[in-house]
Formats: structure tokens, sequence, C-alpha cells
């Protein structure tokens, strides 16, 4: 049999004339769509994290929207991760569950918090305690942290004795072949707050990278990371504030080249008492918030994460050991000294980029 039902070519050509204009308009609405879905040539995210921020900018020339979603996605899984594991103020994290383990038996720990613990043992052994991630009984007893007390209320003598007995690197032990910790007193308990923060930025860091993206600068609560170059060229600059309580001003800026930059400081979280500033950085070999001249110190370095514990270790030394330590280490460090009325000295280590000044503004990007 032939096909008698087949339509006539004259049909065809009056359908076809009928469904061109939807056809051009399909055509059109997937061309807007495309372009529209094309990501800017510099793309800026951001959100909340770690009771602080996060910000990222991105080479995304040639990338669309739904690969800028994707990043975010990973940002996003990144940095709740650690904050699952490290943080102090979640009662789940990991961290809160080991500091409730108030035993001297071994308590497994996850590959991040078990190389992040190793990392600010090292710290600690090179600046003789100085940094010291056992620090948490002193820091919530002079009101800083999760579960601290009301600020003004420091220990006395006694109970500073008594505290300093729970802290010291040496209460704590690490066993690489079981990724296991054991505490040599039940009532030791960790702070990562000074390293974890750079620890996420090499996270995302690497994320970001195993997605594809080989150009971006990221930041966690003020520590931050690059990779690559911006997209209208040149190095990444970064900021670093004036250690200035009062507003948020520009010390100055450096450019950055696959590193990564991290600041600590007593100017943003402290409160003062007779007169006088008692900072949330705690030296542990006298107990008490730092009360030297030092009001900031940057440290530049290729991971994050030791940009971040090296910062907060000078902080706690101060000026003049912290400085002498940086050299010695071969730390690329700047630090920013009070002198006068609301006046700062700065020096800086061989090996730390020069300053920008003035401080080129930051073009705007688009989100
Ligand atoms: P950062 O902002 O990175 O300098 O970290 C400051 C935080 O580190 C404080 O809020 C404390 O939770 C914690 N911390 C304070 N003193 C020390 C110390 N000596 N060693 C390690 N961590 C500390
Ligand atoms: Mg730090």
């Amino acid at each position: 049999m032939t096909s008698g039902s087949s339509p006539r070519p004259e049909v065809l050509t009056v359908r076809a004339r009928r469904l061109l204009p939807v056809f051009l308009l399909v055509l059109l609405v997937l061309a807007v769509r495309q372009l529209w879905w094309l990501a800017p040539p510099e793309a800026a995210l951001g959100g909340p994290t770690m009771g602080t921020t996060w910000s990222l900018r991105l080479d995304a020339r040639g990338r669309t929207r739904a690969d800028l979603a994707e990043a975010r996605t990973a940002v996003d899984a990144s940095l709740a991760r650690v904050d699952g594991l490290m943080s102090t103020w979640k009662p789940d994290s990991e961290l809160s569950r080991l500091n409730r383990h108030a035993s001297g038996e071994p308590f497994p720990l996850s590959d991040e918090t078990f190389e992040v613990l190793a990392l600010a043992l090292a710290v600690a052994e090179r600046t003789g305690g100085a940094f010291d991630p056992t620090v948490r009984p002193l820091v919530a007893a002079w009101g800083f942290g999760a579960g601290a007390r009301a600020p003004g209320q420091g220990p006395d003598a006694a109970e500073l004795a008594a505290l300093r007995g729970r802290v010291g690197p040496g209460l704590i032990e690490l066993d690489e072949a079981t990724r296991t910790i054991r505490k040599r007193r039940p009532d030791v308990e960790c702070d990562l707050s000074a390293i974890a923060k750079g620890f996420a930025v090499d996270e995302v860091a690497h994320a970001l990278v195993a997605l594809g993206w080989q150009a971006f600068l990221v930041e966690v609560g003020g520590e931050v990371a690059v990779r690559g170059e911006r997209p209208a060229g040149g190095p990444w600059q970064v900021g670093i504030e004036r250690p200035d309580a009062a507003g948020r001003e520009l010390h100055a800026r450096i450019a950055l080249v696959d590193a990564a930059l991290a600041t600590s400081g007593d100017y943003r979280s402290f409160y003062e008492q007779d007169g006088r500033r008692l900072a949330h950085i705690i030296d542990p070999r006298s107990g008490r918030p730092i009360e030297h001249g030092l009001a900031s110190v940057s440290v530049m370095h290729r991971r994050a994460v030791l940009a971040d514990a090296w910062a907060t270790a000078l902080g706690v030394l101060g000026p003049e050991e912290g400085f002498a330590l940086a050299q010695r280490e071969g730390l690329a460090a700047h630090f920013l000294v009070r002198a006068g009325e609301g006046g700062f000295e700065s020096h800086s280590t061989p090996g730390f980029p020069a300053l920008v000044w003035p401080p080129v503004p930051e073009p705007a990007v688009e989100e």
C-alpha cells in the first residue's frame, strides 16, 4: 500500500511558513539566555560563615552563571565542612565533642582536624608555646569565644594558676598511625580559632582548582589566598587594614601572587578594663591577654593555614620577640606597632612584599 495520507508539498510550505516566526523566537530566546548566562569577566561571590563572612573574586571570562553557581556550592560545602569540624560554637562539631571527651582514652579525628592540630602543634613548638591549641580554658576565662564568662571578670591568681595547669601543647598527643588524639588530662580543651579560618581558605582554594578555576582571590574572615592574576591583568591586590577599632581604613595594599595573607591583631576583638585593653589573644606563658604595643601583624605564606597560625603566634610574641623570630624563621611578616597618639610604626621582614601606598581603590565587580 502507498501512503495516501502524506501531506502534499504545498501544505508543508504553508505549515513551515507559519512555524518560522515561532522558530525564530525560540532562537532569539536561546541567544538572549546564553548571553545573560555568561558570567561577568570578574565575578564576585560571598556569604556568611563561621560567625564571619567569606568573599570570592574569580576570573570568570568564558564562564557561565551556571559555573558560578557550581563554584558557590563548592565553596559553601568546603566552609560548612570546616565549620562542622572545628567550630567551638557548634555543640556537635568534632572539636566540641573532643572538648567534652573528658578522658585519657584516644579520640578519633577526621583527617582535616588531625592535620590542623598537627600544624598547630608544630607552630607551638617553634614558638616555645606562645601559640597553643590548648589555650581554650584561658580564652574563655578572659571572656572570649564560645562559653566565655562575662568580660571584665577575669580569673584571680588562684584560678589563673589552676587554668594554666590545663593548658600546654604537651598535654595533647597525636597518633599519626591511628589518627587519634589523646589528652594527658581529661579537662584539656582545644581552640583552633587562630588557624581554622586559614585552613578553610586553603580548602576553598583546593575545591576551586579542582573545578578548573585558575585565577581567584578567596577571603574568609580577613584571611586571604590568591591564585593566578586578575582578569584585567596584573596581580591581585590585598588590603591591610589600619589597626583602628573605630573604622575600617586601609593601611596599605600589597600585590599577592599564588600566596596567602593573614592578619592578627588586638584592635577588633577586645574590651577595656581599668583603662587597659584586654585582647582576645592570650599569652599562654603568662595566662593573660597580650599587653604590648603590637597592634597587628600580617604574614604572607604559601599556605593560608600557616599564614593564619603564624600571624597569631607573632601577635602573641609581640613587636621585638615576634619580629626576631619571624626573621629567624624566614617568615614574610609586616608588623604595625602603636606609636604615640593614634599613630603607628610599621616594620617588614625582608620577604614581605612592598607596600602599595596610597592604596589603589578597588574596582567594583558584579555580583
Ligand atoms: P586570630 O584572629 O587568627 O589571631 O585568632 C585569635 C583566636 O585564637 C582567639 O579568639 C582565640 O580563640 C585563639 N587564641 C588566643 N590566644 C591564642 C594562642 N596563644 N594560641 C592559639 N590560639 C589562640
Ligand atoms: Mg590566626
